[in-house]
């Protein structure tokens, strides 16, 4: 029997990281061992429930390369895979466990629950619901519920004994039943819960192996015990470690972003979310920190996977990205930059290899793209006093010496032999001995002169790709605005 794995996302937001983190070990254990890797989405609850949602986790998961053989948008052979359309099942299910005595009607109200919960629990008793409706008589439930009146259907837990699972990471577990609530399995509404649904799908989906987040882990019991009721087989259970803020709390947005779409418009690589996710839960075996989801794949063993809540770092994710970055190819790193939409329009393609190469060492996240080359594209405003050289704001030259530096400037420019950064360099470097300026000082005022700003990427290299007329008419435009200061 090959495993299938399932990813069971809510549809109730943005795409969260930790999702993507729990459909990796997901995807990668389907993969390794040549299973079935699936998609439900668990839209029962309806108050949760947002509009496109499902549509964000699926791009997600595509944008990553976390492919799936069945799913939503895919169909397979046990669907439908939006629990929304499966309410039938649950039902027919709720019915036989009703008829078997393991499942009760509870016509208790809302306030009585409400009360319920407000009072304090005792000792080695579950907390909760207190039974009330499980000594109701069948005959007297059914005519009830026949009449109408509104009823959840619970679960019988046993009263006594204890119910025990493997956990695939976590060894055996093992917690008394009396502890166990009876839970809801099909709400009022209709609807299954969580528990009901998350069960009878994993079974009818031929679910093997159940690989979710730990805080799902006490939740367990309860399906262990549904199983059990519906005799059924358990599938194998991993509850992979959430990952954490750096206070080693849940990752949550208000310390980090959590949308993986969120990262995708940053300009962060799937390469590198994949890299990342996978650093965090699982160890290579060489401890390599830089692999590719196939080598992940490969290498993917629930031996290594870190059980201990690994912690989200920001630049440490940052600098990764800027490794898979650093590691494209030119041309392929600015097909990537203009097929995920960070091209600035207005860069001549002329510009495009020489900007990239330029840029590529410089960026954590492909979004500094554009504002790195913006001079590139057009000649930006600048203040004119940027072009006079200074030491902590005091100015080391005039602008009168200014502007006669650039004319010098020009004329060099306009005379050397060849328009290549090595021809470049020299060519300046002389010329700032001969007006008896540091040549940092002469590299300034040019580098504002051509780029119109202070910091820019190299900038003979970037001479070199403007082109010869470029430069000079940027010069020319330099020298207008020293001239203005004179
Ligand atoms: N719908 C649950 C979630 O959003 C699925 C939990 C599970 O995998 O069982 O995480």
């Amino acid at each position: 029997m090959t495993p299938r794995t399932r990813l069971a996302p809510s549809p109730t937001g943005e795409p969260h990281i930790g999702n993507m983190y729990v459909a990796l070990f997901n995807w990668a254990f389907a993969r390794q061992t040549g299973g079935q890797f699936l998609i439900r989405i668990e839209d029962t609850d309806r108050s949760r429930f947002v509009e496109g949602a499902e549509a964000m986790i699926l791009e997600a998961l595509q944008w990553l390369g976390l492919d799936y053989d069945e799913g939503p948008d895919r169909g397979g052979p046990v669907g439908p895979y939006r629990q929304s359309q499966r309410l039938e099942i649950y039902r027919e299910h709720a019915d036989r466990l009703l008829a078997a005595g393991h499942a009760y009607r509870c016509f208790c109200t809302a306030e009585r629950l409400k009360e319920l919960r407000q009072r304090p629990p005792q000792a080695g008793q579950a907390a909760g619901y207190d039974r009330l409706c499980r000594a109701l008589d069948p005959a007297e439930s059914a005519r009830r519920a026949a009449a109408g009146e509104p009823h959840t259907v619970r679960l019988a837990v046993p009263l006594e004994g204890e119910t025990r699972f493997a956990d695939g990471l976590r060894g055996e577990i093992t917690i008394a039943n009396a502890m166990v609530d009876d839970q809801v399995l099909i709400k009022s509404d209709g609807f299954p819960t969580y528990h009901m649904a998350v069960v009878v799908d994993d079974r009818l989906m031929g679910v093997t192996h159940v690989i979710r987040a730990e805080e799902w882990i006490t939740s367990t019991p309860k399906h262990v015990l549904l199983y059990q009721a519906l005799g059924w087989e358990l599938p194998q259970f991993y509850h992979v470690s959430l990952i954490r803020n750096p206070d080693r709390s849940k990752l949550s947005k208000r310390k980090n972003p959590t949308n993986v779409l969120w990262y995708r418009r940053e300009g962060f690589l799937p390469e590198a979310v994949v890299n990342y996710l996978g650093m965090l839960g699982h160890s290579m075996p060489d401890q390599r920190e830089i692999f590719t989801l196939a080598e992940f794949r490969e290498a993917f063993s629930w031996q290594r996977v870190n059980t201990t809540g690994p912690v989200f770092d920001m630049d440490k994710f940052e600098w990764l990205n800027g490794e898979w970055i650093r590691r494209m190819p030119v041309e392929d790193l600015a097909a990537r930059l203009r097929s995920e939409g960070f091209m600035p329009a207005g860069l001549p393609d002329a510009y495009v290899p020489g900007a990239v190469k330029l840029m590529q060492p410089r960026l954590k996240r492909l979004k500094e793209f554009a504002d790195g080359v913006a001079f590139f594209v057009s000649r930006l405003p600048y203040e004119p006093a940027l072009l006079i050289p200074d030491k902590k704001g005091k100015p080391l030259h005039t602008a009168a010496e200014t502007c006669d530096a650039l004319a010098r400037m020009r004329a060099a420019l306009a005379a050397l032999p060849g328009w290549t950064a090595a021809a470049l360099e020299p060519g300046m470097r002389s010329l700032a001995a001969d007006l008896g300026w540091k040549h940092a000082e002469l590299y300034t005022t040019l580098r504002v002169a051509i780029t119109c700003r202070r910091i820019s990427t190299p900038l003979f290299e970037t001479m070199e790709i403007l082109g010869r007329e470029e430069c000079l008419a940027r010069v020319d435009g330099a020298i207008e605005k020293a001239q203005a200061l004179a």
